[in-house]
């Protein structure tokens, strides 16, 4: 995944809940702030509205006061005579300017010195002149530098509430009982100068008020509850989403199960924990073989329904700190713990794990012949460079140790009973070096990085130059000069050798074309020819192409077939043998007794020339037995009348051996090794 998807996925992964459950929450809070500003204004409402009554009926008593006073009466006939004008008649106190009590009502008194700090006059918009003092029968609870709050104690109070008798009453009646009191006076000036009043003030607070405020806010509650209710569906939906989402992008849309993205995070999580750092993983590369063929015999849903399959297997298997995914196509990574105590444990550990997990996993389908590989890639512990603990594993790309532990899985051959690989360095480098050939070898080829080279073949007789055999060499300009070994079975693979044997054979004819008009002397050059190359049909009229486009006489060109061609379709090549013979080439066995010889092939196939495989001359041949082989071997090729040319001779000893047995060339290091064109032609004037 590129990195621009891969942080949209993050993005969109990133976009969480919180949002949605931090304006809920929110909301809540404004909610209740609400309902409890909305319960103190109610309250508040209702002590106002009682404390504006006992204003009202303070202002009732001082114009009565006043009215009489005006009229010549006198204050203490007025004061006792006072409960006949007022409905609710309060205690009264009035003093004259030398704050003497001239008149009183009631027993309960003024606390004269201690004036409430009462703004009730300006918040209500009273008419003003009315200064609130405390009852004497209250008590400061509470006092700082600004309030002084006066109370009714409270057991006088619960003394009133609660008092016997009181258990039969009706609900009116226990609604009207008070249980709070709060007593005050209020101070005013009398008209006429002389006098101030004390008009005393009970502000009681009944059940009924504290109900009504409950009732007030239960509907506040209730009307804000819609919107509560309405957004909380909508957080749970967002949830629900959220959560939907999340597994949608951590889905994977063949298993059902995790994705490679989820793998990949998770795999990079655990990885990168202190805690883990000291502990060996793997990365395992879990290959469905042939997964295609599979899809083309079931069909493609019941390969898919085996990936499903295979992840319920899996998700069974892993533990903690473990996990998988399917990468692509019949692909699984894996991340797996290691329990053992050191290297060999862990790896012997590991692979017993996933032996069993692969024979297991081939038992899915016991009525089908199903099998599965693995690559594993070992992470070793982390030790850091200054053995501190607190270091953890830095930079882990799960992508790349995927592709290592791909890189050990696809060096396990198909053929193998060995299905399980660990990773190595050497098959990286491998890999890294296949990529680097199938990438360059087109424009090396038209770049003409190819160059034939020539190593002589000599007549042991004689000792003259009497043949050669061209050989590739890839002369790169980054890489230097490339030895056949290192790019021909590469080539071989992609099918890319043809078009280097076509290069070869057009340059070795160029080259003998050449030589006859330069009238240099004419030395047969044998080509290599791959056994790719005999699949193809019109081989021979191919070569015959090639070779008349430069007019070189065809008997100087011999083609060498490696002896693993004679296993392929032995009809075509012993046709194409036929024909290359009958245009006037030569043909010759190349590596003969390097692998399963076909003894059978000689029989059937008219070939020119044998060409004896270097390894017989190579070891040690303390009992004899390496030369009878080369002495029969010889003696056979003479027999079937083709001749014979002993390869990687390298001492005197195997010269003179081979010239006693009759052997027509050597080509090998003792006379020369391959070399370019111009010092191959300098070889010619010397040993031709
Ligand atoms: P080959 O055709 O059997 O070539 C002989 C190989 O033996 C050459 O290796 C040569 O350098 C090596 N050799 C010769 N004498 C000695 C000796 O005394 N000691 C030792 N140790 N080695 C000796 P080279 O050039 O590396 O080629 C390797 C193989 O690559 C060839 O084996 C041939 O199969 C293939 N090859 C080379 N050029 C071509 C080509 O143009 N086309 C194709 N298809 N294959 C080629
Ligand atoms: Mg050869
Ligand atoms: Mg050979």
């Amino acid at each position: 995944m590129s990195s621009v998807k891969e942080k949209r996925f993050k993005k969109l992964n990133r976009r969480r809940i919180w949002p949605s459950i931090v304006a809920f929450v929110l909301f809540i809070l404004l909610c209740v702030g609400m309902v409890a500003l909305f319960l103190q204004l109610f309250a508040l409402y209702i002590m106002g509205t009682k404390i504006v009554r006992q204003y009202g009926e303070t202002q009732q008593v001082k114009a009565i006061l006043d009215g009489f006073l005006s009229n010549g009466n006198e204050i203490t006939e007025i004061v006792d005579s006072m409960h006949m004008y007022t409905f609710n008649a309060s205690d009264i106190y009035v003093l004259d300017q030398d704050g003497q009590v001239v008149a009183r009502t009631g027993s309960s008194e003024p606390d004269f010195n201690m004036v409430l700090d009462f703004k009730l006059d300006q918040m209500l918009d009273l008419d003003e002149g009315f200064v609130a003092v405390a009852d004497n029968s209250s008590k400061i609870v509470y006092k700082d530098s600004k309030y002084t709050i006066f109370a009714v104690p409270i057991d006088e109070v619960i003394k009133e509430t609660f008092s016997p008798g009181r258990e039969h009453e009706g609900l009116g009646e226990w609604l009207n009982r008070t249980i709070i009191t709060q007593k005050y006076w209020l101070r005013t000036s009398l008209a006429s100068g002389e006098y101030e009043a004390y008009v005393k003030c009970i502000i009681d607070v009944q059940r009924q008020d504290i109900f009504y405020v409950c009732i007030f806010g239960i509907i506040t509650l209730l009307l804000l509850m819609i919107p509560i209710i309405l957004l909380f569906i909508n957080t749970i939906r967002s949830i629900v989403t959220q959560r939907k989402m999340t597994q949608l992008i951590y889905l994977d849309a063949i298993t059902g199960g995790k994705n490679w993205f989820y793998f990949r995070n998770y795999a990079e999580r655990v990885l990168t924990r202190l805690r883990n750092s000291r502990k060996a993983f793997v990365i395992v590369n879990l290959h469905f073989e042939r997964y295609q063929n599979y899809c083309a015999c079931y069909g493609v849903k019941a390969g898919e329904e085996l990936l499903e399959a295979m992840d319920g297997f899996l998700t069974a298997r892993v533990g903690r700190n473990e996990s998988f995914a399917r990468h692509e196509g019949a692909d699984f990574g894996l991340l797996l713990a290691c329990d053992g105590e050191n290297d060999q444990e862990n790896q012997k550990n590991c692979r017993k794990r996933i032996s069993s997990l692969l024979a297991e996993l081939t038992g899915l389908k016991p009525d089908q012949k199903i099998h599965f590989q693995a690559g594993i890639n070992m992470i070793q512990p982390y030790i850091p460079e200054d053995g501190k603990w607190y270091h953890t594993r830095k930079n882990v790309d799960i992508n790349q140790l995927y592709t290592y532990a791909n890189a050990a899985r696809m060096a396990i051959d198909y053929k193998e009973e060995q299905r399980i690989a660990f990773f190595d360095q050497e098959m990286l480098d491998k890999q890294v070096w296949e990529h680097w050939v199938e990438d360059n070898m087109e424009s090396a080829l038209n770049n003409e990085e190819f160059q034939v080279y020539l190593q002589p073949k000599y007549s042991p007789i004689n000792r003259k130059l009497v043949g050669a055999e061209a050989l590739v060499r890839w002369i790169s300009p980054t890489e230097g000069l490339i030895p056949p070994g290192q790019f021909i079975p590469i080539f071989e693979e992609t099918g890319f050798v043809t078009q280097l044997d076509d290069y070869m054979i057009s340059r070795v004819a160029k080259l003998q074309a050449e030589w006859m008009i330069q009238g240099k002397k004419m030395i047969p050059v044998s080509v290599n020819i791959s056994r790719a190359h005999f699949a193809q049909e019109g081989l021979a009229d191919h070569i015959c192409q090639l070779v008349d486009a430069y007019g070189p006489r065809h008997e100087l060109i011999e083609l060498e077939v490696t002896e693993s061609a004679f296993f392929d379709d032995k009809d075509i090549l012993i046709d194409t043998v036929k024909q290359l013979k009958a245009y006037g080439f030569h043909v010759s066995m190349d590596d003969f007794g390097a692998g399963y010889s076909s003894l059978n092939s000689l029989k059937d196939i008219p070939l020119d020339v044998l060409k004896l495989d270097g390894e017989f001359f190579h070891g040690d041949d303390d009992d004899g037995r390496g030369e009878i082989v080369v002495k029969e071997a010889i003696q056979l090729a003479r027999n079937l009348d083709m001749r014979v040319v002993a390869e990687g001779i390298e001492k005197k000893e195997q010269v003179d051996f081979l010239a006693g047995q009759g052997c027509d060339m050597i080509q090998g290091f003792y006379f020369a090794k391959p070399m370019p064109v111009a010092e191959f032609e300098e070889k010619v004037e010397k040993d031709a």
